[in-house]
């Protein structure tokens, strides 16, 4: 037995399933197997329970009221952002900003540099981007005049490294790049991509959508001006997420919205804006969902980012041994450094169809562009079905996949 195995037996899978009511069910007469996990994951009983027990005890709105509610509900969600911190290793709890997701944490930054971008500047990112991380930069290029450039990838999916350095140069003003690819599973070079762009004193966004469930970050370490993911992909309630920025970034950069919390007077004349992070969290904010982002970062540290971790990569090993074994399936993204993500096409099936009948099977795969056309174009493939493992999945389920393509394959002869 490998070691990669032994710490899989160790790590108690079976244990944590139990932690997420959702997975036990059946689905057309099946047990469920939950392999959509890269489009969002399900929540642990700890995660339902904070909810449930906010709404019980505690509803309130934050940061204005003196009384007993409101400052219990203030403090959970300004202990979330203490979670959040911890989790990044940030360097203050002030660095973190709360949003809707990654998708308005990265539209937060875009609006809030623009003021220092004009015609001639360069943003740069990857050919693996979600549309999130694409839009809003050439929303900005179109308001500002700056033009978008694109890093390149190869066939097995992975940053062409001379290609991005040649692509770096005291034009380029700001750069945004994918800690994790949603539609392949690549994990970037975000630590020598973050230390390139800083000679030539380029802010750096990591998007760490689809990282963050599965990789432990520090944000000091790696240095980047900037990280963001969504709360729903790690255990943690829709419309939850957070920004992490770098205290000076966040002080310089213009506020995204304007309402209430995010001012500390406002006359007609003139409006003084609060300290960061509130300047960022106009509005009442999602706070039950902060709260439930906090209680899943806690139980995700019962179990241990790096134990999962370890977890993951022994199933997608194991899915990647497997699927090699069926000649009509062939794997998009098979880079060197991958996460728990498997993409595949299946010769003469659409990908839709993959997902519709793996659903008859009960199993749940997603079939589609995954929010990256430019990807799908430059694999020559309208979609793809993607299989993605999150830290309950198990070997078995796996094999059920695999046994589900099989299936697939007989019917379509
Ligand atoms: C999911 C995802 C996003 C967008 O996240 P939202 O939760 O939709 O805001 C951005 N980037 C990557 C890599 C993703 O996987």
């Amino acid at each position: 037995m490998n070691q990669t195995v032994e710490k899989a037996v160790a790590y108690d899978v079976e244990r944590i399933r139990q932690d997420f009511p959702v997975l036990n069910q059946e689905i057309r007469g099946k047990q469920l197997v939950y392999l959509d996990n890269a489009a969002t994951s399900q929540k642990p009983k700890a995660v339902i329970d904070s909810i449930v027990h906010y709404y019980e005890n505690d509803n309130a709105n934050i940061h204005r009221g003196v009384h007993t509610l409101s400052e219990r509900a203030t403090l959970s969600y300004e202990n979330a952002r203490k979670t959040v911190r911890d989790f990044l290793n940030a360097n203050t709890e002030k660095e973190i900003v709360f949003t809707r997701g990654a998708t308005e944490a990265i539209n937060l930054v875009a609006n809030g540099i623009a003021k220092d971008l004009s015609a001639g500047d360069e943003i740069l990112i990857t050919a693996m981007e979600h549309h999130s991380n694409i839009v809003p930069w050439q929303m900005l290029c179109e308001k500002t005049g700056a033009e978008l450039k694109v890093a390149p990838i190869n066939d097995k999916g992975e940053l062409i490294w001379d290609a991005f350095e040649a692509l770096v140069s005291n034009k380029t003003k700001f750069a945004a790049v994918s800690h994790m690819s949603n539609a392949l599973g690549t994990i970037n070079p975000i630590k020598q991509m973050i230390d390139l762009l800083h000679q030539f004193d380029v802010p750096v966004l990591i998007d760490g959508a689809q990282a963050i469930p599965h990789i432990a970050v520090d944000v000091q370490a790696l240095d980047c001006e900037f990280y963001v993911f969504s709360g729903h992909k790690l255990y943690a309630p829709t419309g939850s997420g957070a920004l992490y920025g770098k205290m000076e970034q966040l002080e310089h950069m213009a506020p995204y919205q304007g309402g209430g919390d995010m001012i500390s007077i406002v006359t007609f004349e003139n409006t003084v804006y609060n300290k960061v992070p509130y300047k960022f969290e106009a509005g009442t904010p999602n706070i039950v969902g902060t709260i439930g982002l906090g209680a899943a970062i806690d139980y995700i540290n019962t179990v241990g980012i790096d134990a999962i971790a370890v977890h993951e990569k022994s199933l997608l090993e194991y899915a990647t041994e497997q699927s090699k074994k069926i000649d009509k399936l062939r794997i998009i993204g098979t880079a060197d450094n991958k996460g728990a993500i498997l993409s595949f096409v299946l010769d003469g099936i659409h990908p839709h169809d993959i997902g519709t009948m793996m659903d008859h099977q009960g199993i749940a795969v997603r079939a589609g562009h995954h929010c990256a056309m430019p990807v799908m174009d430059f694999f020559g493939v309208p979609a793809t079905a993607r299989a993605s493992f999150a830290m309950y999945n198990t070997h078995q389920e796996v094999d059920a996949l695999m046994a589900g393509i099989e299936n697939l394959i007989e019917m379509f002869g």
